[in-house]
């Protein structure tokens, strides 16, 4: 599954891996990186820490956690919970606490967006394809039918981790778990004792320290960086057009919809959103993207603690006004 799409990913993520620059303030720390696919995507967990040891076994220990939500969150993993609710006839559904707090998560920021960001679009996903190798432009009524069967305003949070859902509509966490899940794994570093550590699940990251810069990737150029940021206690998550897409006619159709139309949002290419929680930079990254440059920009300026860069499809670079103050002065 995804091969091509994963070789893709590995070749960007490790580039960006090159610009991580940790400044060693003690010869006796060691640095220690790894990384595991997961999620989808390649993972890279590094740790700083005197105490080799403890840095493998936190790493470890991190690794599990979001082996653990790939497990609960993922659409493809048979044994697990959103595949079988994604097949089921029920209407009324219970699930596991988790997936309903990331639920109510989800429900604000689709409120908060006006509906552009919404997990409940994976009929519309699969029947473009963009869940497996070969995605293709659907016919007119497979993707009608598809927008009828999705959207959140099929889905009604009922009683607590209870929702109800009219049948065919299936839940899809791609555009927040990731977030979510590096926010769990900074949480399992913190509680080893770690002060210095990153955790990247493909572009969306966190870190632990001052002393970590980001190299955010050049939404069409893999091999250039085209911002450098020094996240300090914030998240970064960058939601783009050249993760999964094809071309048809010389056009360009990716894996982040719009879930008015069903169609791919066109009018930006990259956005990059910072946040304490690695969760909500996540979900807003891909909100923006669909929401565009105004409406967009207009919602993280609204929003404390936030602050997004924007890239439209004629390169031009927009920033959040306190963007800025994030911007790296490393070269
Ligand atoms: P990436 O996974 O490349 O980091 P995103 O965080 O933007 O990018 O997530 C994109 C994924 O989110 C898609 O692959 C799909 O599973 C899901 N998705 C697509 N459109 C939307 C949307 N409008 N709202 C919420 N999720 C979406
Ligand atoms: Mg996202």
């Amino acid at each position: 599954m995804k091969n091509k799409l994963l070789y893709i990913g590995f070749i960007a993520i490790l580039f960006a891996i090159g610009f991580y620059l940790a400044r060693m303030s003690n010869d006796e720390v060691q640095l220690i990186k790894r990384a595991r696919i997961l999620l989808g995507t390649v993972v890279e967990i590094q740790v700083r820490d005197k105490d080799g040891k403890k840095a493998e076994t936190s790493i470890e220990k991190a690794f599990g956690e979001i082996k653990r939500i790939d497990n609960l969150f993922s659409t493809f993993n048979e044994d697990g919970p959103i595949w079988k609710l994604n097949r089921s006839q029920d209407t009324l559904i219970n699930v596991d606490p988790e997936i309903f707090n990331l639920m109510v998560l989800s429900d604000s920021v689709y409120n908060l967006t006006d509906g552009f960001f919404d997990v409940s679009l994976n009929k519309l996903l699969t029947t473009w394809g963009f869940d497996g190798d070969n995605p293709s432009l659907p016919a007119d009524d497979k993707l009608r039918s598809a927008l009828l069967n999705s959207g959140w305003n099929n889905i009604e949070l009922f009683e607590e981790n209870s929702f109800k859902r009219s049948a065919n509509t299936e839940l899809n966490f791609g555009a927040i778990a990731k977030g979510y899940a590096v926010d769990r794994a900074i949480d399992i570093l913190i509680k080893f004792g770690i002060n210095s550590a990153l955790v990247n699940a493909g572009g969306e990251i966190k870190t632990i320290g001052n002393d970590w810069v980001i190299g955010i990737q050049h939404p069409r150029n893999q091999n250039q960086v085209i911002e450098k940021v020094n996240l300090g206690g914030m998240s970064v998550a960058t939601s783009g057009d050249y993760e999964r897409y094809f071309e048809l006619n010389g056009k360009r159709y990716h894996h982040i919809l719009n879930p008015k139309t069903g169609y791919p949002a066109d009018s930006l290419i990259g956005v990059t959103v910072l946040n304490k929680s690695c969760t909500i930079a996540d979900a807003l990254a891909t909100a923006v993207f669909v929401l565009g440059q105004s409406k967009g920009l207009n919602l993280i300026e609204n929003l404390p603690g936030t602050e997004a860069m924007i890239i439209d499809n004629q390169m031009n670079k927009m920033y959040s006004a306190g963007f800025k103050k994030f911007i790296s002065g490393e070269r």
